[in-house]
């Protein structure tokens, strides 16, 4: 664990988005001159991350208006992990019921499947729970009743908060520990610290995993899933985890934020 710059070996970036490259939507450093730095120092690079709300499209708008290029295709988010981890699974066509967002809805629907809505549950042969800003009794009722009678069980990620200008709010963690306080289940997960949306990333990057440097702020979701799927690590301390903290995780490298280890 040390300060040094990037290893000359490395090749590609998988970065986490909140607390890298903004902070309660504020940029974290001169973001147009960190990308250029990267893309002159010849590094792929691919997003990763466990807000499953929005589209790739959407992730792209919100960049752009950062001065960050980037294609839907270099977006990864845990709504992509799931639809990645249940086709592994089940066959397209499989009826999903999803107490969650637009992004899981897209990202489902692109694999194939098909998204019930709540009036449809009875009739879904998986569940899907995480973060739904429009959730009510009548979702966790029905996805209860289906994970209670055996349907497989898949979150997007397991983060209990999610963050906001006004603070954190319940999160994915917190609805799904609802249906798995109420089946006796607990979810298979996609996001980090898991590796599914991460090998996503990896295949997107065409890179080798030891040439692939994963970057976050968070020790328990970021750090812990480089390492689960065998990549070098960099927590950067702009977020949520300090220096003290990742003396138990031993992540590769560690700096301030982006800039100082792209520079
Ligand atoms: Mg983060």
């Amino acid at each position: 664990m040390n300060d040094a710059a990037i290893p000359a070996n490395i090749r590609a970036l998988i970065l986490d988005m909140d607390g890298v490259i903004w902070r309660d939507g504020t940029p974290i450093g001169d973001l147009p001159k960190i990308f250029e730095r990267i893309r002159e120092r010849g590094l792929k690079y691919v997003f990763a991350t466990n807000n499953s709300t929005k589209t790739p499209e959407a992730y792209c708008q919100k960049l752009a208006a950062l001065g960050v290029d980037a294609e839907p295709d270099q977006i990864v988010t845990s709504a992509m992990g799931v639809a990645f981890l249940i086709a592994r699974h089940h066959p397209r066509g499989t009826k999903i019921f999803v107490v969650g967002e637009n992004g899981i809805r897209a990202a489902l629907e692109n694999q194939g499947f098909e998204a019930l809505s709540v009036e449809d549950a009875p009739q879904a042969e998986t569940v899907v729970v995480s973060i739904d800003r429009e959730v009510n009794f009548q979702k966790m009722v029905e996805a209860t009743l289906l994970v209670r009678a055996g349907r497989p069980f898949y979150t997007t990620n397991t983060d209990r908060t999610f963050p906001t200008p006004r603070g954190e709010i319940p999160g994915s963690g917190s609805w799904l520990s609802v249906v798995a306080s109420a089946s006796g289940v607990e979810p298979l997960v996609a996001g980090k610290p898991f590796p599914y949306m991460m090998e996503l990333a990896l295949a997107r990057l065409a890179v080798a995993k030891s040439d692939t440097l994963v970057v976050g702020d968070r020790l328990e979701t970021d750090i812990a899933a480089g390492q689960a799927i065998g990549c070098p690590t960099a927590l950067v301390l702009s977020g949520v985890s300090t220096r003290e903290e990742a003396r138990t995780w031993n992540p590769t490298m560690i700096a301030e934020n982006l800039w100082d280890l792209v520079k």
